[in-house]
């Protein structure tokens, strides 16, 4: 493979900017896919970081440094960010050059980023559906993309397909380990409320109820928390700002899905009270069957994890 991309540029430089970078890394020993990696995080302690371990071939000291001549700029911030460093660099960006992102809401980065866009730039939202409960520079590993769905952001249409900037994007990840698919934001942002966003929240709700339940002491929660508990407690250390951003960003999907999920809830609720045993295991059925489609189909991870793998963020 020729070189995809001679310039990219990450802006932030936690878990998937420095995991993005250590695939490329990867990637080029094999083939050469990147000519060189730029980099900038908004704070010295983090640039100084990435210096000291080797992030990116160049650390620069500004946003506008980092992007000057990029040929894809990645921004790699929290949803909350991405407009305000877009409004940053937006005048710098190089005219051919392709914009992407990895933010984990889609809608609300295209409405952030649209108005500082300039002419003549490919803007092509993206979202690796991989992660850790880990953040920073120092947390990011080659592997983290491998065989994991990066979805990139398609305009609404009659019909889901490839642009030329997101074809070439699409070489660019599937280097990386990834495996791409392409659709709306709408429907992306609808996606991930069920299958990410209302489980984190789900698992941050468990793990506050078990704090709160003062019958319970915390070295029993800690003793006898049996798989299920154990996977709450690691997703509910994920990142509080992220996760912040991304309740307050995709309100209206999450807002329905954990409508639904509310009343089936309820239904369980009743079923237990009322003693309808035939309710229960009929539910229990039906889903022990979905999971065994996701095993199927393999995104299963060895551990439930709402992103790392098959179903991140
Ligand atoms: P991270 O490890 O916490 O790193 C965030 C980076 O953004 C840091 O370099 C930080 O700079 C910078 N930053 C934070 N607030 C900023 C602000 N207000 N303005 C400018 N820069 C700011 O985060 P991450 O996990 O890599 O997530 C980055 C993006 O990927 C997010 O949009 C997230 O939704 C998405 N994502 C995350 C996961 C996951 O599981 N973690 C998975 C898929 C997608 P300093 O270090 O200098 O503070």
């Amino acid at each position: 493979m020729s070189v995809v991309y001679n310039r990219v540029a990450l802006i932030g430089l936690g878990l998937i900017a420095s995991s993005m970078f250590w695939a490329i890394k990867r990637a080029n020993a094999k083939d050469p896919l990147v000519g060189e990696v730029t980099g900038f995080a908004r704070t010295e302690a983090t640039r100084e970081t990435a210096r000291r371990i080797g992030l990116c071939d160049r650390v620069c000291d500004s946003a506008v440094e980092a992007v000057q001549d990029a040929d894809l700029v990645v921004l790699c911030v929290p949803v909350g960010a991405m407009g305000s460093v877009m409004e940053e660099i937006g005048p710098h960006l190089k005219p051919g050059a392709t914009l992407t992102d990895v933010g984990s809401v889609k809608r609300a980065v295209i409405d952030a980023v649209a108005p500082h866009l300039p002419e003549g730039v490919d803007f092509v939202p993206g979202h690796p559906l991989a992660g850790t409960e880990h953040s920073g520079p120092e947390s990011g590993f080659a592997t983290l993309f491998d065989n994991r769905w990066c979805l990139l952001i398609v305009p609404d249409g009659d019909e889901v397909v490839d642009t030329p900037a997101s074809a070439r994007l699409r070489t660019f990840w599937e280097a990386l380990g990834a495996n791409v698919d392409v659709m709306t934001a709408d429907h992306h942002d609808l996606v991930l409320a069920v299958t990410s966003h209302t489980p984190h929240l789900i698992a941050y709700t468990m793990v506050g109820v078990a704090d709160d339940l003062r019958r319970v002491t915390d070295s029993e929660v800690v003793k006898y928390s049996a798989a299920g508990f154990r996977d709450f407690t690691r997703i509910a250390a994920s990142d509080p700002t992220m996760w912040r951003d991304v309740f307050l960003t995709n309100k209206d999907a999450t807002l329905e899905i954990l409508g639904r999920f509310t009343e089936e809830l309820f239904a369980l609720q009743r079923a237990i009270r009322t003693g309808d045993g035939q309710h229960l295991f009929d539910y229990f059925t039906r889903t022990r069957a979905i999971r065994r489609g996701i095993i199927d189909a393999g995104q299963d991870t060895s551990a439930p994890d709402f992103g790392r793998g098959g179903s991140r963020s």
